[in-house]
């Protein structure tokens, strides 16, 4: 059975262009890139090619990435960094639906020490600007806002805030996992202090990320040890994969610049013909401001979790909109922050493209799709009562 895969928020294929670049810094390639002899000085060419590559889909220098393991490293030693280097102040802030790399970093903190807002969105996802601005204070170490969120797509004006944050003298950091690669990110012409980035969600490989850290940001490195990094990050690098990440943004600058965006078409039509063909269907999200590639479904009163099972018989695989709690299945943090009603919070799955799906795909979808949430229905006895 062949697989269908649109739950590309999730994680991607690694390209073939970057497994192929990856793939001789394992055995032929191997030195230590922080080795005196030639052989390790090979490596570390290679690295500020990656590094460099990486810094140009960003409108970012060189010196200004730091790689790191994962995004959620990134994430912590964002938030680490700002809160040791201002620390005489006791305030952090944040939006309600960070990812739980940074919306657990917070919660952590709110019990060791700091006072912690949760700035809210509406119904479409969109952020309180009004809330957030309100409040910024004195005491106000770290604002910490997503670039475009995992589940709902919806992007955040991080232009603006990040410019509103700078002016109070505020760190502003954003986690842009989900919006690298995505959208176009230049940040020459922006106040972002630092951003963090994953190699496994622009087809570049698991285990990889960065940080940008724009030149002058007070820094305080998470992990502390060798001189790697400019002593910003210590531990010897993890070559192939950062070679990759770097070909992975390299491929993701390219892919940028077509502007009549195919995978946006693509999420379009499943979107439109999902609705035209399904009943009591509702977009979780602002349709007008979300990543080209997402697109979030609530199809009220079944559960999501039948409809990502049906659908796995066809080798379709998407993700629901829940987390398992306790045994129990809840809406995600994100839907129940949004006041997504629980009969469409529990029905909600998340479709995510990339460039590798296909038309055909698409097709696929839409036709085994509507008579999949008919039969669900039929067994439900809340659609039963609404009919
Ligand atoms: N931030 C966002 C918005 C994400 O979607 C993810 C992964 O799903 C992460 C952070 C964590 O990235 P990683 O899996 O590389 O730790």
């Amino acid at each position: 059975m062949n697989v269908i895969y649109v739950d590309n928020n999730a994680t991607t294929q690694v390209s073939p262009e970057v497994l192929e670049e990856m793939l001789p810094y394992f055995n032929e390639f191997y030195g230590n890139p922080s080795s005196m002899h030639s052989f390790g000085g090979t490596v570390e060419h290679k690295i500020a090619e990656a590094r460099a590559r990486i810094a140009s889909l960003l409108g970012a220098s060189a010196e200004e990435i730091i790689f790191t393991s994962c995004g959620t490293e990134s994430d912590s030693t964002a938030i680490r960094a700002a809160i040791l280097s201002n620390s005489d102040k006791k305030h952090i802030l944040t939006s309600r639906v960070e990812h739980p790399a940074v919306k657990n970093h917070y919660e952590y903190l709110s019990k060791n020490g700091y006072r912690v807002t949760f700035v809210p969105v509406d119904r479409k996802g969109r952020l309180d600007l009004d809330y957030l601005y309100k409040n910024l204070s004195d005491d106000t170490a770290l604002v910490s806002i997503m670039w475009a969120n995992n589940e709902s797509g919806v992007i955040f004006p991080i232009e603006e805030i990040s410019k509103v944050v700078r002016e109070k003298g505020i760190v502003f950091h954003t986690d842009a996992v989900q919006a690298v690669g995505k959208i176009p990110i230049d940040l020459k012409t922006m106040d972002v202090d630092m951003l963090s980035i994953s190699g496994h969600k622009l087809h570049g490989p698991k285990g990889v990320g960065a940080l940008y850290v724009r030149r002058g940001t007070k820094y305080t490195p998470f992990m502390i040890g060798g001189h790697q990094e400019k002593g910003r990050r210590g531990g010897t690098e993890n070559v192939a994969s950062l070679i990759g990440l770097g070909k992975a943004a390299e491929l993701a600058a390219a892919h940028l610049s077509d502007n009549n965006n195919p995978v946006k078409q693509l999420r379009d039509k499943l979107e439109s013909e999902i609705l035209k063909r399904v009943p009591n269907t509702i977009i979780n999200g602002d349709r007008n401001n979300r990543l080209p590639n997402t697109t979030s479904i609530a199809f009220e009163y079944v559960e999501g979790e039948s409809i990502l099972l049906m659908m796995d018989e066809f080798g379709i695989c998407a993700s629901s909109g829940s987390a398992c709690t306790s045994g129990s299945l809840e809406p995600s943090h994100v839907l129940r922050a949004m006041g997504v009603p629980f009969t469409a919070a529990h029905g909600s799955i998340r479709f995510s493209l990339s460039k590798y799906n296909t038309e055909q795909e698409i097709d696929f979808i839409i036709e085994k799709l509507p008579p999949i949430i008919e039969r669900l229905r039929e067994l439900s006895p809340f659609w039963k009562n609404i009919k």
